[in-house]
């Protein structure tokens, strides 16, 4: 076994505190990284606290890692000591339905293995990259490029190809008005995405000195969500809205800013369900979607997408032991816009 070290939550009530447990054994397949960042996603702290329902503790958080490989198994192929590599929000998955098969794993049939809050096909929690090693099938591993900034692209991992899938599934892109809901570490990469394909991107946020930060990464326009007459001014604008909230908002109100025919497409994961009322959609024949993260091949095409356009996360790196305070500044919009764990500090 290889010990490890870590940051657990061991209820749902009670701050992350340090945590020793064991790795596996390197498999034939495994590569062992050493993690060097990892990455706060709001839904670590959605599921630190049980938010969601069906917790396992100790909890190990973080699905938003990168490192550097430290050993191989005897028949990997991808990967060899010293690369840089990447681990995202699963590590393992059926293989075999339709949905692996088209390398869509993230809806596999028999359900993905989470990297953290997950049981491995043994029934083993498994832990994330709150930690200082990790052991993952090198299918499940994506590989880094050495021109991006580390401590930038851990975020990718995550929110990076939460909003990036979208946008290729829904072919969002140049001449369509984007409406990006909620600026914080989606948020912010959604802009960056639409932005960078070609589209006229709009921030809509609850907070209003985010304004010239959302400027600063790309968006053509801020609307304060609070301004009624703002609000009012955006009615059937949108070509697609990508909705980053992580808390409860009124769905109504937004499916009245897009166009006929537009899309509401949903990423964030309020603890609560929001109601949708029949009229908000048929009224204009508006479509509401969903999508979860992305598959290891489209994860790979996005990390090698930001590093020929030099698309990175906009981090506040933090000491491991800051990371209940970091979780007090998310929960009041206080993110510029992704805390990263530097995990030399563990
Ligand atoms: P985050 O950094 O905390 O950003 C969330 C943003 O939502 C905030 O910055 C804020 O933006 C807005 N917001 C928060 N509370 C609000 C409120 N009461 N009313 C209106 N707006 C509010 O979180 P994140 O890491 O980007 O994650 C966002 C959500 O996506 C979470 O629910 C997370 O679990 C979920 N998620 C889903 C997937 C997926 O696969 N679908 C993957 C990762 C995360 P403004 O200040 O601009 O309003
Ligand atoms: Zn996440």
């Amino acid at each position: 076994m290889i010990p490890v070290k870590a940051y657990a939550a061991n209820t749902a009530t009670t701050p992350l505190a340090p945590f020793g447990f064991d790795r596996r054994e390197v498999g034939p397949k495994d590569v062992l990284i050493d993690i060097l960042y990892c990455g706060v996603c709001h839904s670590d702290i959605h599921q630190a606290r049980d938010e969601w329902g069906g917790s396992i503790f100790p909890m190990v958080p973080g699905h938003e890692i990168v490192g550097r490989v430290s050993k191989i198994g005897k028949d990997v192929k991808q990967f060899n000591v010293g690369d840089l590599a990447g681990v995202g929000c699963f590590v393992d998955s059926c293989r075999t339905c339709v949905n692996c098969q088209e390398g869509l794993e993230q809806y596999c049939e028999k359900g993905m293995v989470g990297t953290y809050n997950g049981r491995d096909k043994e029934g083993a929690p498994t832990y994330g990259g709150y930690s200082s090693k990790i052991v993952v099938d090198e299918q499940y591993t994506l590989h880094i490029s050495s021109n991006l900034q580390l401590e930038r692209v851990g975020p990718l991992l995550c929110a990076g190809i939460t909003t990036y899938s979208p946008i290729m599934h829904w072919n969002i892109g140049n001449g369509h008005k984007v409406g990006v809901l909620g600026l914080g570490g989606l948020g912010h990469m959604a802009v960056k995405f639409a932005v960078s394909l070609g589209s006229e991107v709009t921030v809509l946020s609850s907070s209003k000195n985010k304004e010239a930060d959302a400027k600063k990464l790309g968006a053509h326009h801020f609307a304060h969500t609070g301004n009624e007459a703002t609000m009012k001014s955006l009615r059937s604008h949108f070509d697609f809205i990508i909705d980053t909230v992580s808390a409860q908002h009124d769905l109504n109100l937004y499916l009245g800013l897009l166009k006929r025919d537009g899309t509401h497409i949903v990423v964030g994961v309020p603890p609560a369900p929001e109601p949708v009322h029949h009229f908000s959609l048929i009224g204009g024949r508006k479509k509401l979607g969903g999508s979860l993260i992305g598959g290891i091949k489209e994860t790979q095409e996005m990390l090698d997408f930001c590093a020929e356009r030099n698309i990175m996360s906009d981090v506040e790196v933090i000491a491991m032991k800051d990371i209940n305070g970091a979780y007090e500044r998310m929960l009041k919009n206080d993110v510029r816009y992704r805390f990263v764990i530097d995990m030399a500090t563990l």
